[in-house]
């Protein structure tokens, strides 16, 4: 179906940025059957998200995998038909936990029950734990992890779990990042039972499922296939090498967007339009149209990250790697913020009798890596692994991926931003943000995050209703990849 005044546009929407935020967005819209079209400013589809091979070995530059909990990703991946692709993590690596401590590879305990059997904790930590369902409820909404997590936990909880795990995946400092962006289902927890463990019990017992069992996942040939395969989708007008330059509001959903293209300029009438390029690049985009939306923008830091993926003889490495890898709390004072042990988690990433190590360096604890070159960087990665990991021989293959801007930070006042945002957005009818510092930066968060803008615009365009009364209705999807 069309907009009924389709003869004024181009297109219904127009999205900004062909990473999987505008990929997803597309891919409901489309299949709802609005006219849409992708403009993405480089010759190849999914941002972030790429997949390498180098010398036989099959290496991500970015999201290494898809860590599911919620049924809508479900639901995206059978209606698009890429269900049939996803490759499932080993059950080798998800049957135990590393964790560096006094320098050294601990396993993390598993259950309630081995925690409290375990080394890794004092046991004034462990009777701070039990305390956690008499802890009053916090009274501010702009609380950091770091203030969050130790009020409800103790401090070292907060050092030897969370702190490394927000450190680790998300290349972020949980003294500035803003728990109820970062870890909003603890704080959810927190909101509606007065404690996370009550609420988990209340959860248990009413047989509440606001989430699936979790399961990570990636997908036969690499992540690159989740977006090659929605880029490829005939009914998504994907246009590569389209470098937007400029939104023009001609008046209530109707907007004009222009880019520079190989071919020359062009430009696009469109009832929505759906931004999903980095912060930086929708600042200088949105500055003519509102400038406290683009200060706003400006504002998201983003944080540097370098990805270095070693590969191995598997005699030369000792340790059985029984597990998906480890992650590093920050007194350890190590290079690396974590190791994946990519072969023990998927299989087929290596030739015959190798191994596959991808490390992380760099992020808000260690902000100058970036500046490492190729050589410095898999130094720094042998310094702490060979040990670790009782390995003898240098690798055979290496690999860096270098993010000068990796990942936005959800830090400082973040509640205050997201507001502005939104209130700037809603004087622009028709103009949206679907990126990932809002709503989440993991590939789960994108797809659910664009469904919901996808909606918007679907219940505006197909039912001439102001959006925000219909938010959360449930788009009808048809397979969009045969
Ligand atoms: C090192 C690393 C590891 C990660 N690991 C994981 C993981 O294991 N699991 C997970 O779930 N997530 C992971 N993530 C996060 C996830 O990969 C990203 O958050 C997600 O891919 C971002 O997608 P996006 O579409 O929002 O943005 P992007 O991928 O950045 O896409 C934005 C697109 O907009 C385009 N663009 C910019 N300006 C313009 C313009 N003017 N005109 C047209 N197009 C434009 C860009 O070229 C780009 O293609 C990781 C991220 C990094 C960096």
């Amino acid at each position: 179906m069309r907009s009924s005044t389709a003869h004024e546009y181009d297109v219904d929407v127009l999205v900004i940025g062909g990473g999987i935020s505008g990929l997803t967005t597309a891919s409901y819209l489309s299949s709802n059957g609005l006219s849409v079209q992708i403009w993405e400013k480089t010759d190849r589809a999914g941002g972030k998200i790429k997949t390498n091979h180098t010398d036989g070995f099959q290496t991500e530059q970015a999201a290494s995998m898809v860590m599911n909990f919620r049924p809508e990703v479900d639901q995206f991946l059978q209606q698009t038909g890429l269900e049939q692709y996803k490759i499932k993590r080993s059950l080798k690596s998800e049957n135990q936990r590393y964790l560096i401590h006094q320098g050294k590879l601990q396993s993390l305990p598993m259950t309630i029950g081995r925690l409290f059997l375990s080394p890794l904790w004092s046991t004034s930590g462990k009777f701070r734990l039990l305390m956690e369902p008499f802890i009053f409820k916090g009274t501010h909404s702009n609380e950091t992890v770091t203030e969050f997590v130790s009020r409800r936990f103790g401090s070292e909880f907060l050092e030897k779990a969370m702190e490394p795990f927000i450190s680790g995946t998300l290349a972020s400092d949980p003294d500035l990042a803003c728990a109820q962006y970062v870890i909003p289902r603890l704080t959810a927890l927190e909101k509606k039972y007065g404690s996370i463990t009550a609420g988990i019990f209340a959860h248990k017992i009413l047989g509440k499922r606001t989430a699936r069992n979790p399961e990570s996942f990636s997908f036969k040939d690499g992540m690159e296939t989740l977006t090659k395969r929605l880029a490829a989708n005939p009914v998504v007008g994907f246009q590569y090498n389209y470098q937007v330059q400029k939104i023009i509001q001609h008046g209530h959903y109707h907007w004009e967007v222009q880019a520079s293209t190989p071919e020359g300029d062009i430009q696009c009438k469109s009832r929505h339009v759906v931004i999903t390029s980095p912060a930086e690049t929708a600042a200088r985009l949105l500055s003519p149209l509102s400038q406290t939306l683009s200060d706003t923008l400006s504002s998201i830091k983003y944080t540097s990250l370098s990805v270095v993926h070693l590969g191995y003889e598997q005699s030369a490495v000792k340790h059985s790697l029984d597990s998906a890898g480890f992650l590093v709390p920050r007194q350890e004072k190590m290079n690396i913020n974590g190791n994946l042990w990519m072969s023990s988690i998927f299989s087929g990433l290596t030739p015959d009798k190798h191994i596959l190590l991808s490390s992380y360096l760099g992020g808000t604890r260690h902000p100058s890596a970036i500046n490492l070159s190729h050589q410095q960087s898999i130094e720094q990665v042998i310094e702490d692994i060979n040990s670790l990991l009782n390995i003898n021989d240098s690798p055979v293959m290496t690999r860096v991926d270098k993010h000068p801007k990796a990942l936005p930070l959800y830090h400082g006042n973040y509640h205050q931003k997201l507001l502005l945002i939104k209130e700037q957005l809603q004087t622009l009818a028709g103009l949206h943000i679907e990126a990932n510092y809002k709503g989440g930066i993991s590939i789960r968060d994108r797809i659910v995050s664009a469904e919901k803008t996808a909606n918007k615009i679907i219940h505006h365009l197909h039912l001439g209703n102001e959006p925000e009364r219909l938010f959360f209705s449930k788009p009808s999807l048809r397979p969009v990849i045969s």
